[in-house]
């Protein structure tokens, strides 16, 4: 593309920012070989999702969900921050950017440089697992070996609670405490920057609104349209690594 008008207004939007929170879903990871699970083809059409009421009532439910944890292990592992994630880390250095709040739970963010208390999870954290009674912390890695040798689900060695990787299954509660964070970085924010998320899942889709009427910028980087571009300042439907590789100068 050789016009070049949206990008030159984003780069706009982002200089005149004091206080910009930037809110990332699948389309900034899918850059990075992380599938997206919704997505047309995704993983989610090929089998349903586990959800939340499923995996505490029934040992195979948990089994498959490890299962298909453990399966995906070395695409979990082989991903990389890519352009994209390297430029919104370039924009929490600079101070442009207070937060960002992720739909995503691969922790790429995070591998990025970004300090885990800037990152926001809406849906938990695939990269670790903890206990749903006493929430101690579990690695992927060293619940591996059990899983292998007899095939069941692992359980808590402090309170037998059912350990579950961090991530916020259908039916699951939203998580307080980041839902509660990202309203009030929402609330502060002068520029709210959506990169990579078709902004169909909610509540989480609700920040970019919330943030527009409380009279922030909004701007919409995704490579389809969604149904808030009729209100966004400027919306680019691009790859989300080129886009914001240019306007904030990464590679
Ligand atoms: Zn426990």
């Amino acid at each position: 593309m050789s016009d070049d008008t949206d990008l030159a207004a984003l780069a706009r939007l982002i200089e005149r920012a004091r206080r910009a929170v930037v809110f990332t879903g699948a389309g900034i990871s899918t850059e990075s070989g992380i599938p997206d699970f919704r997505s047309p083809g995704g993983i989610w059409t090929k089998m349903a999702p586990i959800d939340f009421e499923s995996f505490l009532a029934s040992e195979a439910a948990r089994r498959e969900s490890w299962r298909r944890r453990f399966e995906a292990d070395a695409v979990w592992r082989a991903a990389e921050p890519n352009r994209g994630h390297r430029a919104v880390a370039t924009l929490v250095r600079r101070g442009t950017v207070s937060a960002v709040i992720t739909q995503n739970i691969d922790g790429l963010h995070q591998a990025s440089g970004i300090a885990a208390e800037q990152v926001i999870e809406l849906h938990g954290n695939s990269t670790y697992a903890h206990c749903l009674d006493c929430a101690a912390r579990y690695e992927i890695a060293d619940l591996r070996p059990a899983f292998e040798r007899d095939g069941s689900a692992p359980r808590c060695t402090r309170c037998d609670g059912f350990v579950k990787t961090a991530t916020i299954s259908f039916g699951q509660a939203m998580p307080a405490e980041p839902m509660r964070r990202a309203q009030e970085e929402t609330l502060a924010a002068d520029l709210f920057i959506v990169a990579g998320s078709s902004l169909v899942v909610y509540p989480a889709a609700g920040f970019p609104e919330l943030a527009k009427r409380k009279g922030a910028v909004l701007a919409i980087v995704n490579r389809e349209a969604t149904h808030l571009d009729p209100v966004a300042d400027v919306v680019v439907n691009r790859s989300i690594g080129d886009a914001l590789g240019t306007v904030v100068g990464v590679n």
